[in-house]
């Protein structure tokens, strides 16, 4: 069952929603692409000791992480006691010289799991507040899976150059272009796109999704593109459009937890998508049950019916093997009785025979006794 994307009586807003749809489509798409390079550069960037907190690898103050005030301890330092820590600070280091604009989110990371998480470190190329709770690739938000592409100069060495040229902060490269439609269509103030700007957010997705460098063969970015054309082309199954639209929903809620800017429009709009989604859903729901229920009538009616049909074959076929039977008897008995009559004829017809030639030599016997 194909799912009517167009919700929405005005083409526009329609285009808008699917536009929701399309980042989130996208984001899925990248998300195991980014969690595997994240191993990399774990890798590259050397292993931490896990014991040390970011809290204690940064002195205080540190520039666009706190601000000394007199008399007042620092809300980022609890300690005021830096640590030495040589491997900790090589792998910081190394952070920051794969940062694109050298000033990794420190705030967002748990240094303590560096070595045993790249999540962790991936996080440092996040924007610099509101991430700190998200657990995995997975969980973060498609303007979050974009910054670790754009922040980490890692991802040069897996996009091809296009992705990254002119290089960012530039708007003109993919990337740049990519983020800029999450940005549009969170900070709508109407919620409406127009439809060569839905065509283009298509084409720049999908261009980024089949990236040849690596994207191109990689599975999960090849399963986000086909259903970016099924999102286009109306080919959405309404319960998979009901998940993304659900996990659209939670991205724009937490957007607004983290102060960005998300306009109430946009908010108001997908729980008004999510409502009648759902009644879509809960009377495709029902259609589907009373068919399943019609169905099982028919087929009950028709076991009846066959029961009844065989039992009218089998009564008729008793008669007629009872008749055959009868029949047979009949014809034995009378073959019996043929066979008696012709055996007493044929003996009676001896017995006469004797009878015959006994007279007949007691007749010679006489005329010989009579002659001698
Ligand atoms: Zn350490
Ligand atoms: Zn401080």
């Amino acid at each position: 069952m194909f799912a009517n994307t167009n919700i929405f009586t005005d083409k526009v807003t329609t285009n808008w929603f699917k536009a929701c749809i399309a980042l989130t489509v996208t984001k899925d798409g990248l998300s195991s692409f980014v969690e595997s390079e994240l191993q990399k550069i774990q890798t590259t960037v050397g292993r931490s000791c896990g014991n040390c907190s970011i809290e204690k690898l940064l002195p205080c103050p540190t520039n666009g992480i706190c601000k000394k005030r007199k008399g007042n301890t620092c809300i980022f330092h609890h300690s005021q006691q830096p640590q030495n820590c040589k491997s900790c600070d090589q792998v910081k280091q190394n952070i920051t010289s794969l940062h694109r604009f050298k000033g990794p989110s420190w705030r967002n990371t748990q240094a303590e799991s560096w070595a045993t998480h790249p999540w962790e470190i991936g996080k440092c190329f996040l924007p610099p507040d509101g991430y700190s709770g998200v657990s995995s690739v997975q969980e973060s938000d498609f303007n979050g899976v974009i910054s670790i592409m754009l922040n980490c100069t890692h991802f040069q060495t897996c996009l091809s150059s296009s992705c990254l040229s002119p290089p960012p902060p530039d708007k003109q490269c993919l990337l740049e272009k990519v983020r800029q439609i999450g940005r549009d269509i969170r900070h709508t103030s109407d919620c409406k796109v127009s439809d060569a700007h839905l065509q283009d957010y298509f084409q720049t997705l999908s261009t980024l999704l089949a990236d040849p460098k690596c994207l191109l063969n990689d599975p999960s970015a090849k399963i986000s593109k086909t259903k970016l054309g099924d999102l286009q082309n109306d080919r959405m199954s309404l319960s998979e459009l009901g998940e993304l639209l659900k996990e659209a929903d939670r991205t724009l809620k937490n957007a607004n937890e983290v102060g960005e800017r998300v306009s109430e429009a946009a908010e108001r709009k997908l729980a008004v998508c999510l409502e009648q989604l759902e009644a879509s859903l809960q009377a495709g729901k029902k259609r589907i049950q009373s068919r399943i229920d019609d169905g099982k009538q028919r087929i009950e009616q028709a076991i009846q019916d066959g029961k009844q049909h065989i039992g009218v074959k089998i009564q008729n076929g008793d008669r007629c093997i009872e008749s055959k039977i009868d029949n047979g008897k009949q014809h034995i008995e009378q073959t019996i009785q043929d066979g008696e009559k012709r055996i007493e004829a044929k003996i009676q017809d001896g017995e006469n025979r004797i009878i015959q030639t006994n007279s007949e030599q007691a007749e010679q016997n006489y005329t010989r006794s009579v002659e001698g």
